[in-house]
């Protein structure tokens, strides 16, 4: 059965952390990496967080149909799953995770329906968004503030999703993601 769980929420909503939670609790489940056309953040290995791409073999990518999904995220920056990724985990038997934006994660709910759950992290509020994205040190002033920018129009989406998991206290939202996950694998 090709299965996935795709987890969205606002940059800085601490949904890169559970899904490296749910990646350490369950061995079956396996990260879908995508493809991007930012540059690498230093400590991101290539293959492992993301194959970065340049912009011209992204779009031919897309232009041939190899991507399942494809956002230009924030401007200039394109992020996209890739087919063959994907299918190579099916193939192994395990559950795919995508970890994408809010119009990447209501596209593949859309393409693989109730084979997928599609989990919203919600965060408290985008002040405290904002001291996450600063905390994380990993983004220039301006990208903050365009990240920031994005946040309360994905907020707006949350109830498109199967669950919503609010992620006011990292501990709890952990256990409650673990549930989630839990109950709709053993569907
Ligand atoms: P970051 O630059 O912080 O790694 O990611 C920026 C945003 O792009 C995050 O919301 C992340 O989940 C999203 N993202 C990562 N990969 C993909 C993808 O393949 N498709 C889409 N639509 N969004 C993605």
């Amino acid at each position: 059965m090709k299965k996935a769980i795709i987890v969205a929420g606002p940059s800085g909503s601490g949904k890169g952390t559970l899904c490296r939670h749910l990646l350490s609790v369950y061995t079956f489940l396996k990260l879908s990496v995508s493809a991007t056309t930012r540059s690498s953040r230093g400590n991101e290995i290539h293959g492992v967080d993301y194959f970065f791409w340049e912009v011209h073999a992204f779009l031919e990518a897309k232009d041939h149909g190899l991507l399942l999904e494809y956002e230009e995220v924030y401007p200039g920056r394109w992020y996209g799953t890739i087919h063959r990724i994907v299918e190579e985990i099916w193939q192994e038997e395990k559950v795919a995770l995508f970890d994408v934006d809010v119009a990447g994660a209501l596209r593949l709910k859309r393409k693989l329906g109730d084979n997928a759950l599609s989990i919203f992290i919600d965060p408290p509020s985008i002040e405290v968004l904002s001291k996450q994205l600063h905390a994380r040190g990993t983004e220039s002033p301006e990208q903050i503030a365009i990240r920031l920018d994005k946040a309360p129009h994905e907020i707006s989406q949350k109830h498109l999703f199967d669950k919503i998991v609010r992620n006011h206290d990292l501990w709890q939202a952990k256990i409650e993601i673990v549930k989630i996950v839990e109950n709709f694998l053993s569907k």
